[in-house]
């Protein structure tokens, strides 16, 4: 009797063993997948992520490429976002593959100081390969924790004082998401861009090597919401609060909306420039863009 009872018991177990095990590792992956466990979608997007770091970048500047790179790996998604819109019609079949975007540097007009506060960075234009700002400082932790960026001197004093502002207005900027990029990374940046959507298209939203603003020094994306480098950014308070002050503190926004035709970029609302105080509340009054403003400025071509 007491025999036939331990029997019965020791099946009991069994069973509940068995059903357990069965749920753990049947039913809860479906349910939560458990970290470690990549879903396609993840695995996909980490391999965008990760596929534009090269192993040619300098060791000091690693981090703040990798920022770079997946800063502008959103920057697809506002182009991506502008197409859906409508807004502009351009012939992204023309842009695929496409080497010979008839882009040529040698007739491009060489930028003689890219110190120069109200330097004309434009795709007629270029920077020096060599050019480097000498005045690089780093950006506090506070604008971004996780990379090492660098801003000139004075365009982070002036970023610093703007930041305490919004501050005082109940805005919290959140964080810069890119900032000096040197001409070797934009360099690595556009090929990658251009491997993948055709040279005129990656054009659109990233600028040749030579022909960024972020490699001026004195250029930022701000970010940090969930829609960073996307045109949604206007909306958000930190975007409202940029685009109606940030003259104030010298920064302006260099591509606005609805501006393409001129400025060669897509709307971009997280993207402003250092130009100084008195220049850009002057830009401001002009109701212009800053490309059409510093074409009025003098400008010296080497
Ligand atoms: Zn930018």
């Amino acid at each position: 009797m007491q025999g036939s009872l331990m029997l019965r018991l020791l099946v009991l177990i069994v069973i509940v063993s068995v059903i357990s095990v069965g749920f753990v590792f049947g039913c809860l992956p479906e349910r939560d997948p458990a970290p470690g466990i990549i879903t396609e979608d993840e695995s996909a997007a980490e391999q965008e992520v990760d596929l534009p770091v090269s192993g040619d970048i300098e060791d000091d500047e690693t981090a703040n490429d990798l920022e770079d790179q997946t800063g502008d790996e959103a920057e697809e998604e506002e182009q991506d976002q502008v197409s859906e819109g409508g807004e502009e019609t351009v012939d992204s079949s023309s842009g695929a593959g496409d080497g010979g975007s008839g882009f040529n540097r040698d007739s491009l007009k060489v930028i003689a100081d890219g110190n120069y506060l109200l330097a004309l960075v434009t795709k007629e234009t270029t920077l020096k390969s060599d050019y480097k700002p000498s005045d690089l400082r780093q950006i506090p932790s506070y604008m971004n924790p996780s990379y090492t960026m660098y801003l000139r001197a004075e365009a982070l004093e002036k970023l610093e004082q703007l930041w305490a502002a919004a501050e005082a207005d109940g805005v919290n900027l959140l964080g810069i998401r890119s900032a000096y990029r040197s001409y070797s990374t934009q360099d690595s940046l556009f090929r990658d861009y251009a491997g993948r959507h055709g040279e005129e298209q990656a054009n659109r939203f990233s600028a040749r090597p030579g022909q960024s603003e972020h490699q001026l020094g004195t250029t930022v994306d701000f970010g940090g919401t969930a829609v960073d480098f996307q045109a949604a950014y206007a909306d958000t308070g930190q975007g409202r609060w940029l685009a109606d002050n940030a003259h104030l503190y010298g920064f302006v926004m260099s591509y606005p909306a609805g501006k393409e035709h001129i400025t060669g970029y897509i709307f971009e609302p997280w993207h402003y420039r250092y130009i100084g105080v008195g220049n850009a509340m002057e830009w401001k009054q002009s109701g212009k863009t800053l490309k059409e403003f510093l074409e009025e400025k003098p400008q010296m071509f080497e």
